[in-house]
């Protein structure tokens, strides 16, 4: 039985949308994954990093899949760097960051992995991709959709 599940992708560094294009391409290759949708890419300034630090470009993505969440997150930090792997000697972070936002409607609180993302609700570089694509889809702790999420922000 697969279950639907949102990831966001964000990268700062590099080639930006090409480090993206790449992570999705691995995630289609992946056994047990699906990947049914990508919303565009916004650029965001970086919050909170050092400063100057680069914009970014987020977007947002369905899965279906058949993996577990946390098989699924392994999947996720290891296509992350084989990324920065492949295009840096030394490690640099933000070349891609994977985020598993929503994994059907569980809750999980374990170690190394929250679902929800405690703080996607918070983010808007997060919620605008995702209301592309899943304006509908309730927070299962919140009980609002992406779309309210997203409005009570501004
Ligand atoms: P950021 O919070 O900016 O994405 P990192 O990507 O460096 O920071 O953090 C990754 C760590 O956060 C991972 O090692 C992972 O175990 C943990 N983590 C916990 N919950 C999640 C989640 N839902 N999605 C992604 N990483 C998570
Ligand atoms: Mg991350």
């Amino acid at each position: 039985m697969a279950e639907q599940a949102f990831i966001a992708l964000g990268a700062n560094l590099g080639d930006r949308k090409g480090n993206i294009d790449r992570a999705i391409d691995l995630l289609r290759q992946v056994d047990g994954i699906e990947v049914v949708r990508v919303s565009r890419l916004i650029e965001t300034a970086a919050v909170g990093g050092p400063d100057g630090s680069p914009a970014y470009l987020n977007g947002a993505a369905e899965l279906r899949t058949r993996l577990g969440a946390a098989e699924l997150l392994e999947n996720l930090l290891s296509i992350e760097a084989t990324l920065g792997r492949v295009r840096h000697a030394r490690w640099e972070p933000r070349l891609i960051d994977l985020d598993l936002l929503l994994y059907g409607n569980q809750v999980i609180e374990q170690p190394g992995l929250t679902v929800p993302h405690p703080l996607m609700h918070t983010r808007r570089f997060v919620l605008e991709p995702l209301v592309e694509i899943a304006p509908d889809v309730i927070h299962p702790i919140l009980g609002k959709s992406m779309r309210q999420l997203l409005a009570n922000l501004s």
